[in-house]
């Protein structure tokens, strides 16, 4: 009997849910960052072992949002939740046992709205490896399941893979009986474009300082794999909100950009298994995250 079905990942922002489902998958498709809010769209992965198929859909943060970005969002992390056979809740552990009020403002919320898609849910509590104390461990579940009573929790280190086999066999219960549909070597739905596009992001993430980019997007121009046999062309466009910030991306002398692109060619072309030559851009476009006909054009809006 083979099984086929989707499985909707949710929490806070930084609770691992990217990292969770990188680990299923044996390679990197979610990006993954130290800040909140990486994960601007969704991003599916695709699991797939002997009998089983299970696409993972890894759901933007749906704490916190603000504006006309974070409206769709919002509405993107629950329609996930409605159509999944289970829903895994992500949480990090360790920020909860050392801060315990943190848990109750940040975890109440999703009990309910969860509850009313009528989904089983799975609460996967992260992050254990980091506590070090273990007995800590213990207040934060009874607090959870006092909260989430019909919620079954199952700690996990989704970094070093502690228990994420027995997350996996738990969810296979839930995964209906169906046909794979998709190759097996497929690892998501979303299109390389678009993963080349998250890809950029992420190295922003990491060579700039807090908050910048998260008025940054990234477009993917132009893509051409017939020019130069066996490289990829291709021609990205990052956005930024404000003037000022586009000296800082760019750096002294081009330095940042250069090393941006450079990181980000190199993984891109791991992902696509061929050369790539990676052209960078950085044009300001003000108001560009209250933009509704841009941030459509973006992938962000309805
Ligand atoms: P997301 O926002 O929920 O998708 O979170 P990410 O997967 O991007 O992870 C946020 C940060 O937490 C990253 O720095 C991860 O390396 C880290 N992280 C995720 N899972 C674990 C874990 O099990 N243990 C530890 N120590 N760090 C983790
Ligand atoms: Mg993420």
């Amino acid at each position: 009997m083979h099984k086929f079905g989707t499985v909707a990942l949710i929490g806070p922002p930084n609770a691992g849910k990217s990292t969770l489902m990188n680990r299923y998958l044996g390679q990197k498709v979610a990006i993954v960052s130290p800040r909140p809010q990486t994960t601007r769209n969704r991003i599916s992965g695709i699991y797939t072992d002997d009998d089983a198929q299970i696409v993972f859909l890894d759901t933007p943060g749906i704490h916190q949002l603000r504006g006309k970005m974070n409206r769709f969002l919002l509405e993107s992390a629950w329609n996930a939740l409605s159509g999944a056979d289970a829903v895994v809740v992500l949480l990090d552990a360790a920020l909860y046992a050392a801060k315990p009020q943190l848990l109750e403002k940040e975890i109440k919320p999703l009990v309910k709205p969860v509850a009313e898609t009528g989904r089983p849910v799975l609460v996967a509590v992260n992050k254990v490896d980091r506590i070090k104390d273990k007995p800590a461990l213990l207040p934060v579940m009874a607090r959870l399941g006092a909260l989430w009573p019909e919620a079954e929790f199952i700690p996990v280190s989704a970094l070093r893979g502690q228990g994420t086999e027995e997350l996996l066999a738990r969810l296979l219960d839930f995964i209906p009986e169906g046909p794979p549909m998709f190759p097996e070597d497929q690892i998501s739905t979303a299109p390389v474009r678009f993963m080349a596009a998250e890809i950029i992001r992420e190295r922003l993430f990491y060579s700039l300082r807090q908050e910048l980019p998260y008025s940054t997007a990234v477009e993917i121009e132009a893509w051409d794999e017939q020019t130069r046999p066996g490289t990829a062309i291709i021609n990205a466009v990052i956005y930024t909100a404000q003037k000022n910030h586009k000296g800082m991306i760019i750096g002294k002398q081009g330095s940042n950009l250069k090393k941006i692109g450079s990181e980000a060619r190199k993984e891109i072309a791991e992902l696509l298994g061929c050369k790539v030559h990676l052209e960078l851009w950085v044009k300001v476009r003000s108001g560009w995250t209250e933009d509704p006909g841009f941030l459509r054009a973006m992938g962000l809006g309805e």
